[in-house]
């Protein structure tokens, strides 16, 4: 389908992107890669007649490692994350999740300011965000703030982002211990029917911290404090793993749809989970 028309701009700085929402405001959004808001606009589910290309805009690129501190820019796309090898030293859950997003056409374009700041409960990165206890930094026209991402979600495509905030970064302090990010989904390049994300560090035999998110299982992302909370300070006895997968499935509110029934997601989310919780602990 063809998109209602609309008015392209291309600043080369934050001002220019500001003075543009400013004139027009909800009538304006800001584009990234595209690859969520064009298909949207072709469906005629958005309606944007000014699109804002961030393309040119100063600042918005790079990944930076620093000491324990990784700072990723809002127009770094799923395919330099996969490339960057100083980020997979440091945070390696980064590549296996972005491997799992979509398929390498849409990765070479889709960033990762656009996948966090979208709101849609499919994307990956936003529960990705949330295990790695990410926060995102959001500049308007009166400053800059930085938002927890394990508070930024309240519904489907709906954020703690106000209509004229750019995210420009996203930031976490790099992770220790073992990894896992599985997604369960109908064929390639398709978004998840359920996929968990997990970190774990060990000491001895005992998990001394845990971090568990879900994807896809609810309208927005879920960090399960109480999954984590079930492994941590246990040696991941079967028991153990069997309260963790319980306090998760407590913890999420899939739909049915065109990925399946109620029961058939919180199945899947179930197997997802202990098939990563096994795969970071192998690793921690
Ligand atoms: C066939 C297909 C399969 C896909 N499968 C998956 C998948 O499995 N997993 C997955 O996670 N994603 C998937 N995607 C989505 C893809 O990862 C998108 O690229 C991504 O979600 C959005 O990033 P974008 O840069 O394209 O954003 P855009 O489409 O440009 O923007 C998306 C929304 O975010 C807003 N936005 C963008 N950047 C910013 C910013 N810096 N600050 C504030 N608002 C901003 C825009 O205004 C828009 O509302 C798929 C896409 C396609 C086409």
């Amino acid at each position: 389908m063809i998109p209602a028309a609309f008015e392209y701009h291309r600043p080369k700085d934050m001002e220019g992107v500001f003075a543009v929402l400013t004139q027009h405001g909800d009538e304006a959004r800001v584009l990234a890669g595209g690859h969520s808001l064009i298909p949207m606009m072709k469906l005629r589910m958005a309606d944007v007649p000014h699109l804002i290309d961030l393309q040119d805009v100063d600042g918005l690129g790079g990944i930076t490692v620093d000491g324990d501190t990784v700072r990723i820019g809002a127009m770094v796309t799923q395919a330099e994350i996969i490339a960057n090898e100083e980020l997979f030293k440091v945070a390696p859950i980064m590549r296996e999740a972005s491997l799992q997003i979509a398929d390498p056409q849409v990765r070479y374009m889709g960033t990762v300011g656009g996948n966090v700041a979208n709101g849609d409960p499919g994307n990956d990165m936003p529960g990705l965000m949330q295990c790695l206890d990410a926060s995102f930094t959001l500049v308007g026209p009166d400053g800059e703030r930085t938002v927890a991402a394990r508070e930024f979600y309240e519904a489907a495509y709906m954020t703690d982002r106000a209509d004229d905030e750019v995210l420009t970064a996203v930031s976490f302090a790099a992770p220790s211990g073992g990894y896992a990010y599985e997604k369960q989904k109908r064929k390639i390049g398709d978004y998840a029917t359920a996929a968990a994300a997990v970190l774990l560090t060990k000491d001895g035999g005992n998990c001394t911290a845990a971090s568990i998110a879900m994807t896809n299982l609810s309208d927005t992302p879920i960090y399960s404090e109480a999954a984590s909370a079930a492994l941590t300070g246990t040696s991941l006895g079967e028991a153990d793993i069997d309260t963790a997968v319980a306090a998760m499935l407590g913890d999420i509110d899939p739909m049915q749809d065109n990925r399946g029934p109620v029961e058939f997601k919180k199945h899947a989310a179930a197997v997802i989970l202990r098939r990563a919780i096994a795969r970071a602990w192998s690793r921690a």
